[in-house]
């Protein structure tokens, strides 16, 4: 339940600065007022209390502005009737923005949920519900535009209107040459001052005008889908006989099997009936490519909504979806977040993505809050991927999940073929050995496509003095500084931190410095020298920034010429590569040895995605994993290319070791100037776990320095939580709570709290 914060208020003490003759926080307290309790967007973890007349119309949802302070914050009630003080007492919200709620009551009760389970500020949750562009003042309005058209049927006189009403005459000619209909803004271009000719014409029938939405049908052509396999039939009719009410369904099938077909297939039996589906795609899987396929095929209004559009695009779309006027939300994470009228599925592809965790700010799990919303509102959830995560796998075993699995790549394309290359005997050019580097000859000879994986990006990841062996070093991290040949620049890749390369040793003023290890840009510049006739495309952080920039740079790559394509995970997900025959991967050692729990399910994931992404058209392909270890069990489970086989052999060490998902974890991170500072307010809050006699049920591991302890020139410890239940946590974590939410300690100290964190 949301605790009310009261703010005492006594007539006549404050008067508001905005306008003193007819302020409403003075206005006289009459009896009939009621309780309301709001959400406003800072970090703390209750509602504020404000009194309300009980004649206004308030909602559940609705944005107030508030009196805080000496100035004004934005509210979204979230409760009436709860008084924590006597109504009286409470200071006037100031005024309803809209008419209407902006949130629903379902999205509050979501919101709600969420910032319970997560044990994050409702405030700031509820906040993440609002597109950016109406977290301010903006009041909220329908974004259908006006279109205007030429009445078919009118009768005029053109020569008379041309010399009595000449710009009447010139917006008349031009909406006769536009069927469709033309916006303000095309008018406006037409003419500045075009309102007042065109209500004239409109008076005299000439011209109509109806609202559209910017997103629409017009002039759309509907593909015919394509003829499914055998298998794909099967999960299609198998998944519609459960599109009703709450169920997960796991799709889970190999790259190339043609997951989206089954998705849309289940999109359109939702859409049919009435339905609007929300799809979820990672980050950077959102291309205009794929929004064209969803619109064609479903022949239905989809607005899409990610990063790279700008706050007013994106409550436009946000918008068109809350209001019912398109079916489909195309969208990354926070989409999810977005209101429906007759929500009746949602998609989640590439489950297994981490980009679905938000990882700063308010922290939630997207694929799980998505399982949550579906069964708060008693409808279907798909989850597709080539590679589920070990969560989503191990969830199997609860009743209302299904298992649908595509074995095969439909037509004649064969599955990939891997091999390992031990690394540990060879010498290496440029981190690729001889038998990688004659594979890609043979390959770039042939004509064909070549994908190298490497997951570093920059030119070098150290650079060093070999006469007094000085490092450059982040000054703000525990982290080396990567160069970065292109920009000629040193930059840290956890805080951002960058200095200009210095010509000599900083530390002896040796003038022969070396940079060792390789990064995707040395490795582009070392295939461009020696396959001089072929283009080198690199995709990662440093040369993409979104999804249509990644698209332009895969041109060569989509027309099918010979080409050798560089990456990091970016590469790996969702993009057709129809013509790679080869990939090379080229370093992935560190992840046998990693801290990271998870490091083993990632590596996994990647390689059963990055091979998958050789072969897909009539040419077998093959995929060489370089490793200096080729006989550690999960090198040989990956030559086998069982990804379930893999999974069982993580989740014995996972089982063993006591780790998720066969128990459930909470870890709090304290973050402060000092690392004393940071562990010593985390052995405050363990000793309330050691008085409260916690231990038997709950593990309580550390706290402990976090992996990397200084990061961004503060100092990092954590400590986790672990049980097999999660009820038990959460008691736990409600013993912490008053630690944890009263901020005492302030800029100091800062706690974050993740539940089912992706690390620990
Ligand atoms: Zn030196
Ligand atoms: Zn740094």
């Amino acid at each position: 339940m949301l605790a009310g914060a009261v703010e005492q208020f006594r007539p006549g003490e404050k008067r508001c600065r905005r306008d003193k003759h007819q302020c409403i926080c003075d206005r006289l307290m009459s009896e009939s007022r009621t309780a309301a309790a709001f959400g406003i967007n800072l970090p703390v973890y209750h509602s504020f209390s404000y009194g309300l007349d009980s004649d206004c119309q308030a909602r559940i949802g609705q944005r107030y502005r508030l009196p805080f302070g000496n100035d004004f914050k934005i509210g979204i009630l979230v409760e009436l009737g709860a008084a924590t003080a006597p109504e009286q007492t409470l200071k006037s919200a100031a005024e309803a923005i809209d008419n209407e709620a902006t949130l629903s009551p379902h999205l509050i009760e979501l919101a709600t949920w969420l910032a319970d389970y997560y044990c994050q500020p409702i405030g700031e949750v509820l906040f993440q519900f609002l597109p950016r562009y109406l977290r301010g003042r903006q009041p909220l309005k329908s974004v259908a535009l006006e279109s205007w058209t030429a009445s078919p049927t009118a009768d005029v006189d053109l020569e008379q209107l041309q010399r009595r009403a000449p710009r009447q005459y010139e917006l008349l000619i031009h909406l006769r040459q536009h069927a469709t209909g033309l916006t303000p803004g095309e008018l406006r271009a037409i003419h500045p001052q075009w309102r007042t000719p065109m209500r004239t014409l409109h008076q005299r029938g000439l011209v109509t005008c109806t609202l559209c939405d910017p997103v629409s049908l017009q002039a759309l052509d509907r593909d015919q889908p394509p003829e499914l396999s055998q298998e794909q039939a099967g999960v299609v009719e198998g998944m519609s006989a459960e599109l009703d009410g709450f169920h997960v369904h796991l799709l889970q099938g190999i790259t190339g099997s043609g997951k989206t077909e089954v998705y849309l297939a289940a999109m359109q039996t939702v859409i049919e009936r009435g339905g609007q589906v929300l799809y979820l795609v990672p980050e950077i899987g959102l291309t205009p490519q794929l929004f064209n396929r969803v619109q064609r095929r479903l022949g239905a209004v989809v607005v899409a909504s990610h990063s790279a559009q700008t706050d007013y695009q994106r409550f436009q779309a946000w918008e068109q979806f809350r209001r019912g006027a398109a079916a489909v939300m195309l969208g990354t994470r926070s989409a999810l977040l977005s209101d429906a009228p007759r929500l009746q599925l949602i998609v989640v592809d590439e489950e297994h993505d981490a980009s679905y965790r938000q990882q700063d700010g308010v922290r939630y799990h997207a694929r799980d809050v998505a399982i949550k919303r579906a069964q708060m509102l008693d409808l279907p959830v798909v989850l597709g991927s080539a590679t589920p995560s070990t969560e989503t796998l191990f969830n199997l075993a609860r009743p209302h999940y299904r298992h649908h699995r595509l074995t095969r790549r439909p037509g004649t394309a064969q599955p990939p073929h891997l091999q390992l290359i031990d690394s540990s005997r060879v010498e290496m050019d440029h981190g690729c050995t001889p038998q990688l580097l004659q594979a890609i000859q043979q390959e770039v000879q042939r004509g064909g496509q070549v994908l190298l994986f490497l997951n570093r990006r920059g030119y070098a990841p150290v650079v060093m003095c070999h006469a007094c062996g000085w490092q450059s070093v982040c000054h703000q991290c525990d982290a080396r500084l990567t160069l970065h040949q292109s920009m000629q620049r040193l930059i840290c890749h956890h805080c951002g931190y960058s200095e200009i390369v210095p010509d000599t040793c900083p530390q002896c003023g040796n003038a022969d410095i070396h940079h060792h290890g390789v990064g995707t840009e040395k490795l582009q510049h070392f295939m461009q020298r020696r396959f001089e006739s072929t283009p080198v495309v690199r995709i990662d952080r440093d040369s993409v920034s979104d999804a249509r920039q990644m698209e332009r740079l895969l041109q060569p790559v989509q027309a099918g010429e010979p080409c050798i394509l560089i990456g990091t995970q970016m590469l790996a997900k969702g993009h057709d590569y129809p013509n790679i025959t080869l990939a090379g991967i080229i370093d992935v050692d560190q992840a046998l040895y990693s801290g990271f729990y998870r490091a083993s399910e990632r590596l996994a994931q990647i390689v059963v995605q990055v091979a998958g992404r050789t072969g897909r058209a009539e040419r077998s392909g093959r995929a060489l994993l370089q490793t200096a270890f080729p006989d550690h069990p999960l090198m040989q489970g990956l030559l086998q290319q069982d990804y379930e086989q893999l999974v069982d052999l993580i989740m014995q060490e996972r089982r063993l070791v006591g780790f998720p998902p066969y128990l459930r974890a909470i870890t709090i991170t304290a973050d402060a100037v000092t690392l004393d500072a940071a562990m010593q307010r985390l052995q405050t809050l363990r000793s309330v776990l050691v008085d409260a006699g916690i231990g038997a049920d709950v593990q309580v591991i550390g706290p402990i320095p976090a992996l990397m302890t200084r990061r961004v020139g503060r100092y990092r410890a954590q400590f986790s939580l672990l049980a097999a239940d999660m009820r038990k946590l959460r008691r736990a974590l409600a013993l912490l709570l008053p630690g944890i939410q009263g901020a005492s300690g302030g800029k100091r100290v800062k706690l974050v709290v993740e539940v089912d964190p992706i690390d620990l």
